[in-house]
Order: C-alpha cells, then structure tokens, then sequence
C-alpha cells in the first residue's frame, strides 16, 4: 500500500515560500530547499535524468525524466512555491496527519500532487514498472508571485532539447476536474499629462485628474461592451477592472499627473497586443490631454487565455477521477505555455477555494483519488 501521506508530510516539512510572500515566520524563503530535496528523491526513486535549473536568485526549477515504454513525452508541471504563511493560525510546516487529512501550507497548493507522484514513483521502482510515455516532473518556481519564472524555465528548458510534450498537466486544487481553459490577462498603466497651476487661478493649469476622469469612464464603458456579447467559450467573456488610481500633490496646487492602472482579463482568441492598442486607443480619444499607455511591468505584454474543448487528456482523468471537465476563473502555469504541448489541463485535488487561508490541509482520500487518476494517466506497465 503506497503511503500519499508520508511523502506528501515530508514535502509539507520543507517551507519553500514564495520570496515575495515572506515574513518572520516563513523560515528560509524560496523553493531551493525543496527542490534540492527532489532532487535526491527523484534520483533514488530510479529517475533516469535529475536536473536544478537555477532560473531567478539562485531558486532552481527541478526536472525529473522517467523513461516510458513508448517514445510519446507527457509532463507534470507542480509548482513548488507556497503563498505567505503569516496569516496562518494552524503551523504552517509541520505536515501533520490528522482528521483524514494531511495539514500544513502548500499541502493542497500544490505539494500534494507531487506526493502523490514521488509515492507512484516509489511504486513503480519497487514492482519493476515504467510508465507509457516518457513522463518528465517539473517542480516549478515563481508561481504564486514573481510572473511565473518556472514556467517560463521549464517551457525553454524543453524548447532547447528539441521535447516535444504530447500532454501536459498543470497541478492546481481543481476538485479533480480537468481545467480546460481559463482567461488571460493584461496589465497596463496609462498616465495622464497635465500642467500643474496654482488652485487660485486653476484655469492657469490643466487637470489631469478631470481629464483621468473621463478615460475612467470611457474604460467602464469599455468593460460593460465587453460583457455585453455572449461568451464564446465556458471560459467568458473579458473584463476590465480599474483598480488603482494616483494623482495630485496637495490640496493647493492642480495636478500635473494622474495615472490610472487597469487589468484587463483575456477571453480566448483575445490577442493581448490588440487589446493593449485598443485601450490606448480609448484613452488617448477620452482625454482631451496627452496619454501615455504602457505595461504595468516592463517586459510583461500580457498572456493570452487558453482553452481548448475537452479532449482525450480531459477525458481520462475525469472518468479516472469520477469527474468532468470545467473551466476556471483563476490564472495559472498554463497562461505560459500558449501553443506549447499538445493538450494541457490543469488538475489537482482539493478546492481552490481552501488554498491560501489560514489553515490548508487535502484529504487522504483525495490523494488516493489523484493517484488513480495519475496512474490512468500515465498507466505504468
Ligand atoms: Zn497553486
């Protein structure tokens, strides 16, 4: 009887919080830890090649190849960075087993799925198995916040070796439902140009907050066009939110600036540079001063949604997981891997709605739930 729990706690025992997310009770910060760790268990556990990609400050990306008994590649993209544990009122790391579950951060987001694969793994060397494809284990950095570098790694890391990936899985708590698709996004920033004045003679000046104030409304008007078409996929349509504003120095003097930050979600078939042009183009005819519209991050030009109808991976782990597929309304790995793998899904145990809270914990019998569904996958023989 293969023991989810135990590998699963050991994982749990290693803190690996994201470096942004840190604070005083973190312990060392970062996923280098957990990643060596893997490292050493994959090796032991018959991998036939072991490898740390140091992507960002030092933090690796760990890939494992398990060769298969056909030449088909599949991959198991998990995410080893955990969100913050200062708000935790349960201890964040000692990946006790109690009350039919396994509890501590990252135990359901997302360290479950790779307890669950080091147990297969362990499995399999122990009866003489290998999988069908080749299967290659990513432990993934960066994903809760930072932009995603792991998957960024992990995509050119198989892009330089010429790895062409059949089927991709995503690990994320999705109740076990195959995830056939979510939106993208975008983030931009538009600054507004005024001339600043004394309040006494403001006609002196020009007000970049009134001026703000139109192309917010003009962006509202764009948000409700938006949602006004019927969706052409589960996924929705795209919003845009307004979510932060800043202008203005002091009470006495008109603003010179106003800037005005908004995220854009992506609905499939949405190109990221035609939606950043097209809300350039609302601010600049809104305003009646000078815009200038950029990405909120420098580099960052938006990651189109992904979705494709349920197909053949979709459809395996559902009947193996007793499920069906779904959309999601969270972003994941996945807005890397545009046009990279045949299918990709993203799937996991547990409910997105219990990651990141206090107290986090994945059932055991969801463990067993996700191996069947694994091992369905990857059917070792
Ligand atoms: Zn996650």
């Amino acid at each position: 009887m293969t023991d989810f729990a135990t590998w699963l706690s050991r994982l749990v025992r290693i803190p690996s919080v994201n470096p942004l997310q840190a604070g005083p009770t973190s312990g060392v910060p970062g996923e280098a830890a957990l990643a060596t760790e893997l490292a050493a268990c994959f090796r032991s556990l018959g991998a036939d090649r072991v490898e740390l990609e140091p992507l960002v400050d030092g933090r690796p990306n760990v890939y494992a190849v398990v060769r298969g008994r056909t030449d088909r590649v599949v991959a198991l993209d998990v995410h080893t960075d955990t969100v913050t544990v200062e708000n935790m009122t349960d201890p964040p790391f000692d990946g006790r087993v109690e009350h039919g579950a396994v509890w501590g951060r990252g135990a359901l987001d997302t360290k479950a799925s790779l307890g669950v694969i080091c147990a297969l793994l362990e499995d399999w060397q122990r009866t003489g198995l290998r999988p069908d494809p080749t299967l290659v284990v990513v432990g993934s950095i960066g994903e809760e916040a930072g932009g995603m570098p792991g998957a960024i790694g992990f995509r050119a890391w198989a892009e330089r070796q010429g790895m062409e990936i059949d089927q991709l899985v995503i690990a994320e708590p999705t109740e076990l439902r195959p995830v056939v698709g979510h939106k993208g996004g975008l983030a931009v920033r538009i600054t507004v140009h005024g001339r600043s004045a004394h309040s006494a003679t403001p006609d002196e000046g020009a007000n970049a907050i009134y001026a703000a104030a139109r192309v917010v409304s003009a962006l509202e008007a764009h948000h409700h066009d938006l949602t006004a078409v019927p969706p052409a996929t589960p996924v929705g349509t795209g919003t845009l939110t307004v979510s932060i504003i800043h202008g203005g120095v002091a009470s006495n003097i008109v603003p010179e600036l106003c800037t005005v930050s908004l995220g854009r979600r992506l609905a499939p078939g949405e190109d990221p540079a035609v939606e950043f042009e097209r809300i350039a183009a609302i601010a600049r005819d809104a305003s009646p001063l000078p815009v200038t519209v950029e990405h909120q991050v420098a580099g960052e030009t938006g990651m189109p949604a992904f979705y494709a109808e349920p197909a053949g991976l979709a459809g395996a782990l559902a009947a193996a997981a007793g499920t069906t597929p779904t959309t999601a309304p969270f972003g994941t790995n996945a807005l890397r891997y545009d046009g990279f793998a045949r299918e990709k899904v993203v799937f996991g145990p547990g409910r997105i709605e219990d990651a990141h809270k206090p107290t986090e914990h994945v059932t055991l019998a969801d463990l067993d739930r996700t191996a069947a569904a694994l091992t369905a996958w990857l059917q070792p023989g």
